[in-house]
């Protein structure tokens, strides 16, 4: 089905932001109105599970910057925090089936390690890839890039 998914984002981050101060999800730079065609409840899980780990892996009231652009025929989507990062050699294994970094003994954050798992699926079946890299000067950028999106 064909949605606007500068709406999609702007709902997903206004319900998450709800959750009080517990991060503060802020919308910065979505170009509006842009129209995509996918599975919009596979794409809302998407959204949600990247700005959900965002705000989970990022100190209380962190802020987090969701950003939406049309790069030529590609639209980029990305998720932004200043939280604990995520070391280079664990950076392939967090697409994994129920990886997550770290011990039971060090970790602070309860999961079940499927929400990467998911995300990445799910873009496998949309002609999207999501990369990840370090923010500055700390944290994490998740990027997805959906290829030729409008045609
Ligand atoms: P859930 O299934 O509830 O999402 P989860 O958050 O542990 O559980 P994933 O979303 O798949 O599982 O993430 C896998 C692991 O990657 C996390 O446990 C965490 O260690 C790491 N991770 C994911 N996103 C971030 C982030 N934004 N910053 C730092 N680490 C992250
Ligand atoms: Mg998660």
């Amino acid at each position: 089905e064909v949605f606007n998914v500068s709406e999609l984002i702007a709902q997903v981050v206004d319900r998450l932001q709800k959750n009080a101060c517990k991060s503060q999800v802020i919308k910065f730079d979505i170009q509006p109105d842009i129209e995509i065609k996918a599975d919009k409840f596979a794409i809302t899980n998407v959204i949600t599970n990247l700005i959900e780990n965002a705000v989970k892996y990022s100190p209380p009231c962190a802020t987090v910057f969701v950003k939406l652009k049309e790069e030529g025929a590609n639209l980029l989507f990305s998720v932004e925090d200043h939280g604990e990062g995520i070391p280079d050699e664990e950076k392939k294994l967090i697409f994994n089936k129920f990886y997550r970094v770290g011990s039971e003994a060090t970790r602070k954050t309860k999961g079940t390690g499927l929400g990467l798992y998911i995300v990445k699926t799910v873009l496998q079946k949309h002609r999207a890839s999501i990369r990840v890299k370090d923010n500055k000067p700390s944290g994490s950028i998740f990027e997805v890039t959906f290829e030729n999106y409008a045609s």
